[in-house]
């Protein structure tokens, strides 16, 4: 027998939660955001659990030639385009979509010599200030993407900082992006996860959910199963050891808990080496045998801590859920002062991942 701890990753799940984008955005082209290993789930498994998408979008051109390579022909769009000119004719070769979002970079490829026409996504900043052209700079870089004889067909898209605040959403970039691109009659893309679900109005030719595929909520008032979603991911364990811990006594590292009665205590193979927050104090949900508890003191490297007052017949070889349907990932993650997507992408490599 083998450690315990398991990541599973339900394919069901990953396309239960494809149609419910598809229902929000029935007029929309789905580019599936398969990024960072497919959010830690697996870029290949998660591939072919979304292939009815109409895209992928990933961030480096070793992901869409693994995509290419399993004989994906679906269009892929590489997030953050090229990064060095040298990229180019395999982006070409391997038919991908860089995005543009820097006027060199419109420049670089309109001068290039390529086998294949290349599509591209042209990015406009509407506020975020991270990546994308001032409005006011689109033009230039459009006449020359247009003028050059190696650039097919042309997206335009933005990505917003804050679509998943209540109260402040959407409508300042979007007035900004429908300025800066009008007239320009071409295809657009602009809604992440959260303006999938809250901004109809916004959703363009092509959409680019990512969280909620995975079954998390992008809100922080909303949880996935308010959303219709399912998690895709369930890490799961078991206690690997049980012991009484007297009143007054601490528990794990710098005692950072200390029971207040008599209590039971169960030890879960699972630690922050696998991807588990440290950040998550006392109190953290976790289900033992089947029962909401919490965990106690600090997480260590390789096991934590659950409180087993409220399971009292657990026992050595318990299972024990970290997240999934319960405790959901994204309380977890609110425990740890973090969001879903990072303890789904923060997964460890030595977690065993089993498809279910
Ligand atoms: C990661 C990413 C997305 C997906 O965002 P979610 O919040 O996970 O839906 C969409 N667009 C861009 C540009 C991204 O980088």
């Amino acid at each position: 027998m083998s450690r315990p701890l398991i990541a599973r990753v339900d394919g069901a799940a990953l396309a239960h939660n494809l149609a419910v984008a598809r229902r929000a955005a029935p007029h929309s082209k789905i580019l599936a955001v398969i990024k960072a290993n497919g959010y830690g789930h697996g870029l290949v498994r998660v591939a072919r659990a979304l292939r009815a998408a109409d895209g992928f979008a990933v961030l480096s051109i070793e992901e869409a030639a693994l995509l290419r390579g399993e004989g994906y022909t679906h269009p892929i769009v590489l997030l953050e385009g090229f990064f060095h000119p040298d990229e180019l004719p395999e982006i070409a070769r391997l038919r991908l979509r860089p995005v543009i979002h820097r006027q060199d970079q419109a420049e670089i490829l309109a001068r290039a010599r390529l086998e294949h026409k290349v599509d591209v996504f042209l990015k406009v900043d509407t506020g975020m200030h991270r990546l994308g052209l001032a409005p006011k700079r689109l033009p230039d870089a459009l006449a020359a993407l247009r003028a050059s004889p190696h650039v097919g067909g042309i997206t335009l898209m933005t990505h917003f900082a804050r679509a998943d605040e209540a109260g402040i959403g959407i409508d300042e970039p979007l007035a900004c992006f429908r300025e800066a691109t009008q007239g320009m009659k071409l295809p657009v893309s602009v809604a992440n996860s959260a303006t999938v679900l809250r901004h109809p109005a916004a959703h363009g030719d092509w959409v680019r959910p990512g969280i909620m595929l995975y079954g998390a909520s992008p809100f922080a008032d909303q949880s996935g199963a308010d959303l219709g979603l399912l998690p895709a991911m369930t890490l799961e364990s078991t206690l690997i050891a049980t012991r009484l811990v007297r009143k007054g006594e601490g528990v794990g590292y710098g005692a950072a808990f200390v029971a207040d009665r008599d209590m039971k205590v169960g030890v879960v193979a699972c630690g922050y080496a696998d991807g588990y927050p440290r950040h998550a104090g006392t109190g953290t949900p976790i289900v033992v045998q089947g029962q909401r508890t919490r965990t106690l003191g600090r997480v260590s490297m390789d096991m934590l801590f659950a409180d087993l007052s409220n399971v009292p017949t657990a026992h050595v070889g318990s299972p024990v859920t970290l997240w999934g349907a319960d405790p959901p990932a994204e309380q977890v993650a609110a425990a740890a002062g973090t969001i879903a997507y990072e303890l789904f992408t923060a997964l460890a490599p030595r977690v065993p991942v089993e498809e279910t």
